[in-house]
């Protein structure tokens, strides 16, 4: 059943228009909004705040986004990474606020932490999403932050599975549960519910999730796979052209990726993504997958294949 975007209680948005981006209504009436608007106000720094600030920008409105965190995308790049993709939006004429919340809001005014008010016509909140549990009621099927699910995506109750934005599965790279809310682990969990609600004996378990976003903005593009707790004790191999507006990170663990990032440099994706889910040890061909990650980690992935 997914997930639905989190209203923060922010006093005052009850009273005022807003709009949430979810499904192809929300994108609909989110247009119809814009007839006429001129200073919009965007709610959260992450993929969707941005994506919709950038677009917003694109239709001819003067944009803000507040972010309460002290960068754009928080949760998949670091300071460096967000502050490349951050001059992008700058250039565009978007006004960036960080490490201020809005506490309050009026019609037409939000209200910063600080006390500084940003005047708007329109508002988008995109503060998250929650999986929505409510349907569930008194079936006493477990639930933390979602569905908990087991490694075949089987609920508490042994004939129910739950998979994607509403399962809380394990994680890949912590001793935690989580919920991803992303395509690839929704369509892996999907499939591992499926065979294993028919009984297929060859269903094998899900390995736990690992993030992984491709983000394009303003016709440049930026990658985050896996991660590494700052207190993990990785070696973080780092490249950093301001000038060209490129950077890249490596996170590595005993020659194994744990994550990687990059904004406008070319790798892929899904080759980190298997790397790190295989666990596979680099520590041969380390200083070349370092130099070229997207060569050597296409070599290693077809003899992995094979
Ligand atoms: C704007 C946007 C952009 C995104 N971009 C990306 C991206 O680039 N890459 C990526 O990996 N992920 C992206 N995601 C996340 C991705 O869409 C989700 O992870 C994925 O759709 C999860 O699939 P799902 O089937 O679990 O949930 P959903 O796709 O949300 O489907 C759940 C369905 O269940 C229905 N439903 C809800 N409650 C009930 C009920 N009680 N009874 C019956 N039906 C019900 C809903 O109407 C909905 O159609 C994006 C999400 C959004 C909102």
């Amino acid at each position: 059943t997914g997930a639905s975007p989190i209203l923060p209680p922010i006093t005052g948005l009850q009273n005022v228009p807003f709009q949430v981006l979810r499904t192809m209504d929300d994108a609909l009436a989110l247009k119809s909004a814009m007839t006429g608007a001129k200073h919009a106000m965007v709610l959260g720094g992450g993929l969707i705040g941005t994506h919709g600030a950038e677009n917003l920008a694109d239709a001819g409105l003067k944009v803000t986004l507040v972010e309460a965190k002290g960068q754009l995308l928080p949760g998949y790049f670091d300071g460096t990474a967000s502050a490349l993709i951050a001059k992008a939006f700058r250039a565009h004429g978007i006004d960036l606020v960080f490490g201020q919340a809005v506490s309050k809001i009026r019609p037409g005014v939000a209200v910063l932490e600080g006390g500084s008010e940003i005047p708007f016509d329109l508002l988008l909140v995109a503060t998250g999403v929650s999986p929505d549990l409510s349907y569930l009621g008194q079936s006493g099927i477990k639930t933390a932050r979602g569905i908990l699910v087991d490694d075949l995506q089987c609920t508490s109750h042994p004939n129910i599975w739950a998979a994607g934005d509403c399962a809380e599965s394990s994680l890949f790279q912590a001793e935690a549960t989580g919920v991803a809310g992303i395509l690839p682990v929704a369509v892996e969990q999907g499939r591992i519910a499926g065979q294993s609600m028919a009984g297929d004996g060859a269903v094998k378990p899900f390995p736990g999730a690992v993030s992984l976003n491709t983000y394009t903005f303003f016709g440049q593009q930026a990658i985050s796979v896996g991660r590494c707790a700052d207190d993990a004790g990785c070696e973080s191999h780092i490249r950093h052209d301001e000038a060209q507006g490129t950077y890249l990170r490596i996170d590595l663990m005993d020659g194994r990726l744990m994550g990687a990032a990059a904004v406008n440099l070319a790798l892929d994706p899904g080759i980190l993504w298997q790397l790190i889910l295989r666990r596979t040890d680099l520590g041969e061909v380390k200083q070349r997958f370092l130099a070229d990650p997207k060569s050597i980690g296409r070599l290693v992935m077809a003899r992995e294949w094979k």
